[in-house]
């Protein structure tokens, strides 16, 4: 039987640190989404473009060619060719992701790449409209929250742990916006499936939160 999970939820909620850990256990494939968003707001801004500027953006979408590749079991993201899972993982590419996954052309191309990623394999795919929009179909839906105070907290540290300076206020006031951002564009917003399962890892381990997936996922799949 095939067996996609879909994860979403708001920035920092540990979807990424599951997704891969569930994935890894079942043998599924595991696709971050957010990564193909960060890719192709590396070329918009290599080209300079600034976010507000819908047209150009829309002008330059058929330039971007984003790929999937697995090294080891983990993902790389190719923008055309070239592998920039690193430089993606930047704060100014994760904000320009942000504003610039509020357009349709964007959407658009990279929805379809997903949608093909999850056609032949089983997947735990994670984002932001995975069960509402990429794979509306998914026998396991999973919303994945956790307080503002938890998700800026789990980042300073974060980023405290690689000696990286930071404000715990500026982090949370960050995250506050992308989640306004995320949950009241107008195409794809963030927001629960109507058949997700709510998952709050505020008072959870990630051990928890695993197991507690993969149980409704074994349950699902009996
Ligand atoms: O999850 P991550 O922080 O890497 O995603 C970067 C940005 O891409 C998010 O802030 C969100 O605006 C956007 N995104 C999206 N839909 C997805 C995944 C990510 O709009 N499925």
């Amino acid at each position: 039987m095939r067996m996609n999970i879909a994860i979403d939820g708001p920035a920092g909620a540990g979807k990424s640190t599951i997704a891969k850990r569930i994935a890894k256990e079942l043998g599924f494939v595991y696709v971050d989404t957010g990564a193909m968003y960060r890719a192709m707001a590396l070329y918009i801004l290599r080209k300079g473009l600034d976010a507000s500027d819908e047209q150009g953006i829309a002008a330059i979408c058929d330039a971007i060619h984003v790929e999937i590749r697995y090294c080891d079991g983990e993902q790389q993201v190719l923008l055309n060719g070239e592998d920039v899972s690193t430089q993606i993982r930047q704060e100014e590419v994760g904000n320009m992701a942000s504003a610039t996954s509020v357009y349709g052309c964007v959407r658009t191309k990279l929805v379809a790449l997903q949608q093909q990623l999850a056609a032949t394999q089983n997947v735990v795919m994670d984002g932001r409209d995975i069960g509402t929009c990429v794979l509306p179909d998914a026998p396991l839906k999973i919303y994945l929250t956790a307080s503002v105070e938890t998700r800026a907290q789990r980042r300073y540290r974060e980023l405290c742990d690689k000696g990286i300076s930071c404000d715990l206020q500026a982090i949370m006031k960050d995250i506050e916006e992308r989640d306004y951002r995320d949950m009241h564009r107008e195409i794809s917003p963030l927001r629960q499936a109507d058949d997700a399962v709510l998952v709050d890892s505020s008072d959870m381990t990630i051990d928890e939160v695993v197991a507690c997936i993969i149980g409704l996922c074994k349950e699902r799949m009996a």
